[in-house]
């Protein structure tokens, strides 16, 4: 329930996000592998929509796609991976 509402769940989005499911037609677009609209939100199969350039261009349909959550978390967010670790110089 927390989660839900973390992720900004307003009855506007949960609308978009069965566009976005209707539109590709429950089909993950990060495995291609169908999505089962019976199974319910912490099942790692259940529908998910994965924000295809991250989170911060909000929730316009043409930025999201529908995917698996296990896949959607196993790409994650681009916009909240941390800064990669920085290379020490070596100088020679
Ligand atoms: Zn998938």
């Amino acid at each position: 329930m927390s989660e839900a509402w973390a992720g900004g769940s307003t009855r506007a989005w949960r609308r978009t996000r069965l566009f976005v499911l209707n539109r590709d037609r429950w089909i993950c677009g990060l495995c291609g592998f169908a999505i089962d609209p019976l199974l319910e939100h912490p099942h790692p199969m259940s529908a998910s929509v994965h924000h295809i350039r991250g989170k911060k261009y909000g929730d316009d349909p043409a930025w999201l796609q529908a995917a698996h959550r296990k896949c959607n978390m196993d790409v994650g967010d681009p916009n909240n991976q941390p800064d990669p670790e920085p290379r020490p110089m070596t100088e020679w």
